[in-house]
């Protein structure tokens, strides 16, 4: 039986997250009644009509816990060093309270490398006792036995891997993959679900098959694709480090063979969707069943980053949004602007059977690639450059 253990008022009804199988859907007002859902002030007008409306509060937020890394990799989205900034316990447990007290589901912890703080499983037990589902990015450093075993409240924990040994020193400048795989092999030892991310390069996509296939050995739950994005450390050589376009037009087929080959989940990232363009089976109701996400911030994600700022995404450097409360979160500019951009797309998105889900690509990318050549309007809020489809329309083919 289907155990319920949250639910949360929206106008269009609610969001319910539910524990086994764990998951967060959208139910209208009728069935959100027959579940004790009261939405008060907020059924007052008729349900809206859009099939997106906005959200009463993000449901998932990424709260960074700490700059420091002493990995140094190359492509480092948040450029993450060794004397990063680090907040006090003190200050991310307020941060939590705030994340709980907007109505968040999840809080996904990232960093820097979070693994590498003492203080890291009192933040998991303050998430979970504020009803908050924690998850865990990291590259596995300080991540021992004793420190997983400490880890148990995390839901999951993703460790970063984007290559097999011999591969992955040379993906990352780091040489990180036997510190990723005993990480792995710890937090599996303590029952703690565990997937493998993998960050897609023009060097690290050749060997998707090979790292596909040492996940399965290792036993993960999930292999999680990210797009590379120009953001932190990752800007400095992001032309020659992105995906090519035969390699983007590649990736259905690839992940239709890996999903056939191996039993765990395969997910892809926010910014991976308009690789789908292209394809003739893939289908934004599909995307929307399999619990693949768009580009979302100001509709169900936000980011709080070392410094307590409010960010649309993790990879946003650009103003800060302003701190989140219920009217900020409905009323900031920052936040404001990528909803205004999903609610009117300009062509190719705006007929883009994707769209729905996609809401016009990644605005990472939209906003560093050079203007005039690959951003011809010149602007972060305008279609993904390096969608197929995008670079078929401006091409005019
Ligand atoms: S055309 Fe626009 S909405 Fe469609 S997949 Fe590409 S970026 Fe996304
Ligand atoms: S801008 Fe959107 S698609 Fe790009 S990384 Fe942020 S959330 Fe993902």
């Amino acid at each position: 039986m289907t155990v319920i253990r949250r639910t949360r008022p929206e106008r269009f009804g609610a969001l319910v997250a539910t524990e086994s199988p764990a998951a967060l859907v959208s139910v209208d007002r009728v069935l959100a009644r027959r579940l004790g859902v009261d939405g008060g002030t907020l059924w007052a007008e008729p349900a809206p009509r859009e099939r997106v409306s906005v959200l009463t509060g993000p449901t998932e937020v990424h709260l960074a816990v700490t700059e420091r890394c002493p990995a140094t990799c190359s492509g480092c989205y948040a450029d993450a060093r060794p004397d990063g900034a680090e907040p006090e316990l003190d200050a991310l447990r307020a941060r939590l309270d705030t994340i709980a007290a907007l109505g968040a589901f999840s809080v996904a912890f990232g960093g820097g490398e979070g693994a590498l703080r003492d203080d890291l499983p009192a933040l998991v037990a303050h998430a979970r006792a504020l009803g908050l589902v924690p998850t865990l990015t990291t590259s596995g450093l300080g991540m021992t036995p004793a420190r997983a075993a400490q880890l148990r409240g995390l839901a999951q924990v993703n460790v970063s891997y984007d290559g097999p040994p011999g591969v992955y020193e040379v993906v990352r400048g780091y040489r990180g993959a036997a510190t990723a795989e005993r990480a792995i092999a710890a937090l599996r030892e303590v029952g703690v679900p565990t997937g493998m991310n993998v960050v897609l390069t023009r060097a690290s996509l050749p060997h998707l098959e090979a790292t596909a296939a040492r996940a399965e050995a290792l036993g993960v739950v999930e292999l999680q694709l990210l797009r590379f994005k120009p953001s932190g450390r990752g800007r400095l050589d992001y032309l020659a480090t992105r995906l090519t376009p035969a390699q983007v037009a590649s990736m259905p087929a690839r992940l239709r063979a890996l999903s056939a080959q191996h039993a765990f989940a395969i997910r892809v990232d926010c910014a991976m969707v308009p690789f789908f363009a292209d394809d003739p089976v893939i289908s934004a109701e599909a995307l929307a069943r399999f619990g693949v996400i768009g580009c979302e911030p100001g509709r169900s994600l936000a980011t709080v980053d070392v410094h307590g700022d409010v960010r649309p995404c993790s990879f946003w450097r650009d103003r800060p949004a302003e701190p989140l409360t219920p009217s900020s979160w409905r009323d900031d500019a920052t936040l404001g602007a990528f909803r205004a951009f999903a609610a009117s797309l300009p062509e190719p998105c705006a007929t883009c059977a994707l769209a729905p889900v996609c809401r016009g690509g990644c605005r990472i990318v939209a906003g560093a690639l050079p203007r005039g050549e690959e951003v011809p309007d010149g602007e972060d809020f305008s279609p993904d450059p390096e969608c197929p489809r995008v670079r078929a329309f401006r091409a005019g083919t």
